[in-house]
């Protein structure tokens, strides 16, 4: 039970229960090296929880700390068993989908915001408070993935959901001859 334990401290991040950085980050390359080796399609989806400075400054960081983790289970438990959950950052998560092209990976990611989107969270207080995401999605084809470039079209895919107003999933999508 006590190595059960220290696994978990290892590999999961504390407040929200979910994979921490690092063992995301592993899983990334062991999944790409897979989709490569295989010739398998691959897709994440980065996804960033929106004005969550304005929640925190509304309603306290520990309410803040309550939403965030209730966000993380509302994400791991829309995904299937394969699919891997991690804080990649502050209020950023991401999903790595295998055997996933973006279509699919689309899909699911829409699920995932709709979900927690109805989420409400209830406050010691009393007080009802949700909150809603946006996501980036980039994937491909194993042979043709890179994990920085893979990483930085699905930020890109982030930043392109927030510029359009969040509360989205915005999908990365390839230009056909662009050789990187
Ligand atoms: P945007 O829609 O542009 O993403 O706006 P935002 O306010 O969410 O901006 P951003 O994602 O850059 O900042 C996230 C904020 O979340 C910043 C930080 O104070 C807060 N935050 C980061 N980690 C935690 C945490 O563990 N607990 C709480 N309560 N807040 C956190
Ligand atoms: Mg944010």
């Amino acid at each position: 039970q006590r190595t059960a334990q220290t696994w978990t401290l290892a590999t999961q991040d504390q407040l929200t229960e979910v994979a921490n950085r690092q063992t995301l980050l592993t899983r990334l390359d062991e999944e790409i090296e897979r989709a490569t080796r295989y010739g398998r399609q691959l897709s994440i989806a980065m996804i960033d929880i929106d004005h969550f400075k304005r929640l925190n400054d509304t309603y306290g960081h520990s309410a803040g700390d309550l939403v965030l983790h209730r966000i993380a289970q509302v994400i791991q438990g829309s995904v299937r068993r394969v699919d891997i959950v991690g804080r990649y950052g502050g209020v950023e998560f991401m999903v790595i989908l295998p055997e996933t092209d973006v279509d699919a990976a689309a899909s699911i990611t829409e699920k995932i915001r709709r979900l927690v989107g109805r989420e409400e969270v209830q406050l010691a207080d009393g007080t009802v408070v949700g909150a809603t995401l946006s996501a980036g999605v980039a994937g491909g084809l194993g042979a043709h993935l890179r994990i920085d470039a893979l990483v930085r079209d699905a930020d890109a895919a982030l930043y392109s959901a927030k510029s359009l107003g969040r509360d989205q999933v915005y999908v990365f999508h390839e230009v056909e001859d662009d050789r990187r």
